[in-house]
């Protein structure tokens, strides 16, 4: 059975859509069981908050086939050093072909910066994908809003809905 990506796909800003690099990576894994992605830091600076990642992807041989870096600062993000990594996975996967069109990150000058779980927390918590969607009207919803509206509603609402709501006295989280 082909990979269905389609399930995995999270809309961004601008109205495009990404695919988490941990859905690449799946998707990659099942076309090529063969193949690995090995990363390196090519610069790890905790002083300064900076880190800087390098992915390769490679075929049973060890060929490279395709590279990605990926640069994360600690303003950025807490965990900076493990989504510099995932970002370089992400990259090197995209330029690979996987997920390639729903790569925004991949786009000249581009703004888009989703925010993606770490590869390596996403493989420990061995979550089955789920479609976001509102509790009220069933509409898809983004992880962001997912998340916000859970936080502050304690259920999952499109913005929509979130207006008929009355937000929790105490967020949670
Ligand atoms: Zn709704």
């Amino acid at each position: 059975m082909p990979f269905n990506f389609k399930r995995y796909l999270i809309k961004v800003q601008g109205g495009r859509y990404y695919l988490p690099v941990a859905a690449r990576l799946v998707w990659f894994r099942e076309e090529h069981p063969n193949w690995r992605v090995e990363t390196e830091p090519l610069e790890i600076d905790a002083e300064r908050g900076i880190a800087i990642f390098r992915a390769r992807v490679m075929d049973e041989e060890g060929n490279v086939l395709a590279t990605g870096t990926k640069m994360e600062t600690r303003e950025g993000f807490a965990d900076f050093i493990e989504k510099a990594e995932t970002g370089a996975i992400g990259r090197a996967l995209a330029v690979a072909g996987f997920g390639t069109q729903f790569a925004p990150e991949l786009s000249e000058g581009g703004v888009v910066h989703p925010v993606d779980t770490p590869v390596t927390a996403l493989r420990e918590r061995e979550e089955p994908p789920r479609e976001l969607r509102c509790s009220d009207c069933g509409t898809p919803i983004t992880e962001g809003v997912y998340k916000l509206s859970e936080n502050r509603y304690g259920r999952p609402l499109c913005a929509n809905c979130q207006k008929k709501h009355t937000p929790l006295a105490q967020p949670r989280g």
